[in-house]
């Protein structure tokens, strides 16, 4: 999944995850967990990412080496927020390579930034099993209470606007680069990041499944 934050790459990719039988893989995800670690990696992570950082690429670069070796993947898997820079990308190409396996796909969220930022300050998300919540277009049944696994749903602090406008901007400087990269190699489909929720199962369908 490509695209700028808050385009829908978490709610397309869990639906993607679903309607294939394939694992989601949020790098995001993975880093809150080793954020929420009282170590002193745990401790430096949280800062980047509180900022609207990057975190540093042999951290990420290690956890999804890590994440892409074990069993569920050998049948696929759908990536969401990897890579976001060069070296990502050309780390991506090698761990792929070792495994004898290529990317299908690159599916790139288009969405404009006035949409993102006013998505953004209302996302909700759950904090135990990853479901992403939109208080206005996808409210949970119950106010700020997660549908899947009923926990409380909480704004994540990097959906503040300021941090927000950051990670917009580093999202210009360093990922939207690479789909240049994959354009070339041919294998970029665009879709809107702005259908409703309903309709997105078949748009992605019509978009994977069109060669
Ligand atoms: P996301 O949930 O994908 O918007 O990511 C939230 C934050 O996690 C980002 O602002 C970064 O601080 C960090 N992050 C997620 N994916 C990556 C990545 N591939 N490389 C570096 N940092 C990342």
């Amino acid at each position: 999944m490509m695209g700028p934050p808050g385009s829908g790459k978490g709610t397309c990719a869990r639906i993607i995850s679903k309607i294939y039988g394939i694992p989601h893989i949020t790098t995001g995800d993975l880093l809150r967990e080793v954020a929420s670690e009282e170590t002193e990696r745990g401790r430096m992570v949280r800062g980047y990412m509180e900022r609207g950082e990057l975190v540093p690429d042999e951290i990420v670069i290690g956890i999804m080496e890590e994440r892409l070796s074990r069993p569920d993947c050998e049948g696929g898997f759908v990536l969401d927020g990897f890579p976001r820079n060069l070296g990502q990308a050309e780390a991506l190409d090698r761990i792929l390579e070792g495994k004898g396996v290529s990317l299908t796909h690159v599916l790139n969220l288009v969405v404009g930034d006035d949409v993102i930022i006013s998505r953004l300050s209302l996302r909700r998300s759950c904090p135990r099993c990853g479901a992403v919540y939109h208080l206005k277009n996808n409210p949970p049944r119950r106010d700020e209470v997660c549908d899947e696994c009923g926990a409380k749903l909480v704004q994540r602090s990097d959906d503040r606007e300021e941090i927000v406008r950051h990670r917009l901007e580093v999202y210009e400087e360093k990922t939207r680069p690479l789909l240049e990269r994959y354009r070339r190699a041919g294998l970029v489909r665009e879709m809107s990041g702005d259908l409703p929720i309903d309709e997105i199962p078949e748009a992605v369908r019509r978009v994977l499944e069109s060669g």
